[in-house]
C-alpha cells in the first residue's frame, strides 16, 4: 500500500483521497484554506450561511454512483429535494417563464413561445439523449492518451451523424427559431465556462439531464455535498491539514521526492495535484519538470472568471424561486465582451441564487439569501471602486425586472471577485471555472490527468476531462483511480 499526497481539498481532492484510503492506500489531503470543499466552500455571515460556488446539483447519477462506491444511498445520505419549479427565467421584456422538473409543462412552455414548440422540444431533446447515450458509452468516463483514442471511427461517426461537433448555438438553431427558446436551451453553456458559439453540441446532452433528470438541493446545500465526501474521506482514514498551503513539489531525476508546505515538508510514493492544474505546474514545479510551460496556457482559452456577490436581506422577497436567470435581448454581447472584447459586461446577463426559499438553515427567519453571479472575463481590473460599481448595477436591473427595491434591507453584503479566485483558490486569472470547453479543449485535449515528466505525479480536478462542474469532477477522480488500478501503478 502507498503513501499518497493529494494537494488541495476541492471535490476532485476529495474524491480522489476517498477513493484510494478505501483501497487501502495511506493518504493526506493538504489543503492551503480553512476548509474541505475548493470552490464549494461555505461563507458565515451573522446567521447566513452562503455557499460560496456551485449551487447546482444536477447529473444526480454521478452522485449516486459515487456514493454508492462506499455503500451509501446519496438520496438518503444528501436528503435530497427535487427543485419545482427546476428555475425561473427573467426575460428583458418582461416576460418571466419557469421550467418544471415536469416534463409535459415544459413542452407547454415551448408551444407558447414558438410554433411547434413542444414537438421541436421533443424532437431535440431525443438528440441531446442520444449524444447522452453515446458519451456515457464511449466518451464521458474513459482516459484519453492519444488523439486516436478521441477520434475513433465510432465516436466520429456517431459525432458525425448528431452532429456533435458543430457549435452548440447552431444545434440549437437548427430546431428553434425564437430568441427566447434558444436561450432557454443554451444557458447551459454556461456551466462550462463558455460561449454558446464555441461550446461543442455534444454538450447538449446536458439539456436531456436538466430537461428529463430535474435538478435537486442537497441538505445543505453544495458545501453540505463536499462536507458528506469529507466525511467519508475521513471515515476512510485520510488525514487532512488545513490552513497549509503547499509551495514546491520536489523533484529528483523523474520522481517526486518530496511536497514542501509552509509548516513542514512530506515525502510521499505519490502526489495527486487538486489545485488550480496551472498552479501546480508553473508555481510548484521547477520548469524542467512541467508538461505544459506558461506558453500552453497564454494560448488556452480559460473559463469566465466571475463577479459574485453575497447578499443577507432582512425580509422575503416575492417573485424568485431558488434558481432565477436573467437574460438581456442583446445576450451576445455579454459573451462577446468575455471572449473577444474583454470588458466588464455593459448589459450583463446574471442569475440569481436564493437558497432560503427552500432551506430554512441558511438565513435566519424571515430573512432571504441572495447570491448573485455575473461571468465575467478573466483578469479584469477589480478594485474595490470596480467591483462595488458594477454591484450597484446589477443590483439596479435586479430591482427594475423583479420590482423588488431591497436595497434598503440588505443587512450583510460581501463580493468577490478576480482577486479573491487569485488570493484565495490560486486560480489562474483569476478564472472560477479553470478552462473552458472549445472543442480544442474537449477530451484528448484538456491537460492530462497524468504527468509527462514526473513519473509519480497525477493530476484530478476541472482542468482534467471531463471537465468543469462538480459532477464531471467527481468523475475526473474515478476515471484517475481506475486508470491507477487498472496498471497496477498503486500496486
Ligand atoms: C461561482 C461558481 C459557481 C459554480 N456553479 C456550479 C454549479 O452550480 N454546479 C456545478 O456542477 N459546478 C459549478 N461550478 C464549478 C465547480 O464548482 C467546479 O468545477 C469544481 O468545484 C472544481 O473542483 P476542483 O476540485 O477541480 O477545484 P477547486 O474547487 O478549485 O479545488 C482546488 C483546491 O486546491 C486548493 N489549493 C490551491 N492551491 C493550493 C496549494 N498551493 N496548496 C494546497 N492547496 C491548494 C484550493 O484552495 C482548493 O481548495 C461553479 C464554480 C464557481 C466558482
Amino acid at each position: 500500500m502507498k503513501n499518497i499526497v493529494v494537494i488541495g481539498a476541492g471535490y476532485g481532492g476529495l474524491t480522489a483521497a476517498a477513493l484510494l484510503a478505501k483501497d487501502g492506500h495511506s493518504v493526506t489531503v493538504i489543503e492551503k484554506n480553512e476548509q474541505p470543499g475548493g470552490k464549494a466552500s461555505l461563507l458565515e455571515l451573522d446567521g447566513f450561511s452562503f455557499d460560496m460556488g456551485p449551487s447546482w446539483y444536477m447529473w444526480p447519477q454521478v452522485f449516486d454512483d459515487f456514493f454508492a462506491e462506499f455503500g451509501k444511498d446519496a438520496t438518503e445520505i444528501l436528503e435530497l429535494k427535487k427543485l419545482d419549479p427546476s428555475y425561473r427565467v427573467f426575460f428583458d421584456d418582461g416576460d418571466v417563464v419557469d421550467i418544471s422538473s415536469d416534463i409535459e409543462k415544459n413542452y407547454d412552455t415551448f408551444d407558447k413561445l414558438e410554433d411547434n414548440g413542444a414537438d421541436k422540444l421533443k424532437q431535440y431533446l431525443d438528440v441531446c439523449k442520444k449524444q447522452y447515450d453515446i458519451a456515457m458509452k464511449g466518451f464521458v468516463y474513459r482516459t484519453y492518451n492519444s488523439i486516436f483514442d478521441f477520434f475513433s471511427p465510432r465516436m466520429v461517426m456517431d459525432g458525425l451523424r448528431l452532429k456533435a461537433f458543430s457549435n452548440f448555438h447552431s444545434g440549437v438553431k437548427k430546431y428553434f427559431k425564437e430568441p427566447k427558446t434558444q436561450k432557454l436551451l443554451e444557458w447551459i453553456t454556461v456551466f462550462l465556462g463558455g460561449d454558446p458559439r464555441n461550446v461543442p453540441a455534444m454538450y447538449c446532452m446536458m439539456s436531456y439531464l436538466d430537461h428529463h433528470h430535474g435538478i435537486y438541493y442537497p441538505k445543505g446545500g453544495m458545501n453540505g455535498l463536499a462536507q458528506q465526501i469529507y466525511q467519508i474521506a475521513l471515515e476512510n482514514n485520510v488525514e487532512f491539514k488545513f490552513n497549509e498551503p503547499v509551495t514546491k513539489i520536489k523533484v529528483d531525476g523523474k520522481k517526486a521526492t518530496e511536497v514542501i508546505t509552509e509548516k513542514g515538508s512530506y515525502k510521499p510514493d505519490f502526489v495527486i495535484n487538486n489545485s488550480d492544474y496551472h498552479h501546480g505546474e508553473t508555481v510548484l514545479l521547477e520548469e524542467e519538470n512541467q508538461s505544459y510551460k506558461q506558453k500552453y496556457w497564454e494560448k488556452s482559452t480559460m473559463a469566465v472568471s466571475m463577479h459574485l456577490a453575497y447578499i443577507g436581506v432582512n425580509r422575503k422577497i416575492d417573485g424568485l424561486t431558488h434558481h432565477n436567470y436573467f437574460f438581456e435581448n442583446e445576450w451576445t454581447e455579454h459573451f462577446d465582451q468575455i471572449f473577444k472584447e474583454p470588458k466588464w459586461p455593459d448589459n450583463p446577463n446574471f442569475y440569481v441564487c436564493c437558497p432560503s426559499k427552500v432551506d430554512d438553515s441558511v438565513a435566519p427567519s424571515g430573512m432571504e439569501n441572495l447570491f448573485f453571479l455575473v461571468p465575467v472575463a478573466c483578469d479584469l481590473e477589480d478594485s474595490d471602486k470596480v467591483r462595488e460599481e458594477y454591484f450597484e448595477k446589477v443590483l439596479d436591473k435586479f430591482e427594475k425586472w423583479t420590482g423588488e427595491n431591497i436595497r434598503d434591507d440588505i443587512v450583510v453584503k460581501s463580493l468577490f471577485t478576480h482577486r479573491d479566485f487569485k488570493e484565495r483558490y490560486n486560480a489562474y486569472k483569476g478564472t472560477g471555472l479553470g478552462m473552458a470547453h472549445t472543442l480544442w479543449q474537449t477530451a484528448v485535449f484538456r491537460p492530462k490527468h497524468k504527468s509527462s515528466k514526473v513519473e509519480n505525479l497525477y493530476y484530478t480536478g476541472q482542468y482534467n476531462h471531463p471537465g468543469v462542474g462538480v459532477p464531471t469532477t467527481v468523475i475526473s477522480s474515478q476515471i484517475l483511480v481506475n486508470e491507477l488500478n487498472q496498471k497496477g501503478v498503486l500496486s
